[in-house]
């Protein structure tokens, strides 16, 4: 058998051209198969049309190793992943005896009559050999063929995501011959730079293909990712290390994390190091930065390193909190400088928790630009009381709607902790 070296994605299923349902099967697939050196060229997706199936699949054969198929395996006419095959292979589906019984028994055990439209389930063609579903009725295909001297297979998974990812994990993979080639990846997760202005600062290194970078704008940062790819997986390593110094370089300063690693975990793992004790005001995120950081912090150890957290939606939630003891007399929420509205939230909220650290977003207030009354900035401001004193900084963003900016928000207060607790 000779190794995969590339596969073609088609996702089946009326839903996925009427947007109805996301496909996340051919990403997630697209991710499997790259980890395992295939190349991906094409990714598919077709309604519930036995002949345009039929015409995807033939043309996939024509120019992929393995042609995956996700989706349009269940009982219903409709479904009709099956007979596309079979017709692309010259073969007529009978019922296999074996897939037949296990099908009738699954029924039997749930105490029902299995329905006739099932039966199509339990078909096979002559090329193909099935592949097990215990978790739900579709079994899948392993169908193999030449086209044009070439061998070539066609695979078709079910829709549902937890039945394909065990299918392909459990029965599938096992039956695949895989490139030896290795591929390694090492994502870098930045703050405090925007995409453009990273592509420019990375202009260049994002244009070679082996090693490849690119960038990606997430929730938390910009993702610098750096892949490469050779023979083996030590051959890839040293292709990939001297590419990652070299990014490294010029990021040097902006990044927070890398991976699979979560910036609220990082915080709450610097908070038990030091037995630091958090709470948190927040008038500006509408409580996406104490979900975060308490989705880190898992179910609260006595109170600890969480300790409080209080999501206001006004300047009046200083009302519930003590006078910090910085309040100059005359001190007027509404009208003082975001970045003193941070502070003195953060200074009442630290004694009010007895907290070792209290991190406090301001209220948002819009500031109108100059000369276009349409657009607005919104200024809110973050600010860190602890031991030694109060760190605040203003946050201006553009009116890009609350939803984003509630994130944005989050995610800048919270680098600012964390580059805090890093540096001190
Ligand atoms: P099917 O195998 O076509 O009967 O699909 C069964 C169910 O799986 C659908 O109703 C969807 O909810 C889900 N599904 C099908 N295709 C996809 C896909 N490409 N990505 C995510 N979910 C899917
Ligand atoms: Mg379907």
């Amino acid at each position: 058998m000779t190794p995969i070296r590339s596969a073609e994605i088609i996702a089946v299923g009326t839903e996925l051209l009427l947007g109805e349902v996301d496909d996340t099967n051919s990403a997630w697939l697209a991710g499997e198969l790259a980890a395992r050196s295939v190349d991906v060229y094409w990714s598919l997706r077709v309604g519930d049309n036995r002949a345009r199936l039929g015409e995807a699949i033939a043309t996939a054969l024509r120019r992929t190793d393995l042609v995956l198929l996700s989706g349009g395996l269940g009982p219903t006419e409709d479904d009709v992943t099956r007979e596309a095959i079979a017709d692309v292979l010259g073969e007529t589906p009978a019922v296999d005896p074996e897939l037949e019984r296990w099908l009738r028994e699954r029924f039997g055990r749930l105490g029902r009559d299995m329905p006739s439209g099932n039966l199509k389930q339990a078909w096979l063609v002559p090329s193909a050999r099935s592949l097990a579903n215990p978790a739900g009725t579709a079994p899948g295909w392993l169908a193999r063929t030449t086209v044009d001297g070439h061998e070539r297979l066609v695979a078709a998974l079910p829709g549902p995501p937890r039945e394909l990812k065990r299918m392909w994990h459990e029965e599938l993979v096992p039956e695949l011959d895989f490139p030896e080639a290795a591929f390694v990846a090492t994502t870098l997760k930045t703050h405090g730079i925007g995409e453009s202005h990273l592509a420019r600062l990375l202009e260049g290194l994002t244009e070679r293909a082996n090693p490849s970078v690119a960038t990606y704008a997430k929730r938390d940062g910009v993702h610098v990712r750096v892949a490469a790819k050779a023979d083996t997986e030590k051959a890839a390593r040293e292709l990939l290390a001297p590419a990652l110094a070299e990014v490294e370089r010029h990021l040097a300063g902006q990044v927070w994390g890398r991976d699979g690693e979560d910036l609220a975990a990082l915080v709450i793992a610097l908070l038990r190091a030091r037995r630091t004790r958090l709470a948190v005001v927040d008038c500006a995120s509408g409580g996406a930065l104490l979900n975060g950081i308490d989705e880190a912090a898992g179910p609260a150890d006595e109170g600890w390193p969480l300790v409080y957290g209080v999501i206001a939606w006004r300047d009046d939630a200083m009302a519930v909190l003590p006078a910090a003891p910085s309040a100059p007399p005359s001190f007027d929420p509404v009208d003082a400088e975001a970045a003193t509205v941070a502070a003195q939230l953060a200074e009442s909220g630290r004694a009010r928790c007895a907290a070792d650290l209290c991190l406090a977003l301001a209220p948002w207030r819009v500031e109108p630009m100059d000369g276009t009354p349409a657009a607005a900035n919104w200024t809110s401001a973050w600010a860190i009381a602890g031991p030694n004193g109060t760190e605040a900084r203003r946050v201006t963003l553009p009116d890009l709607g609350y939803g984003w900016r509630r994130e944005r928000v989050a995610f800048t207060a919270l680098v600012a902790l964390w580059s805090q607790l890093t540096r001190t």
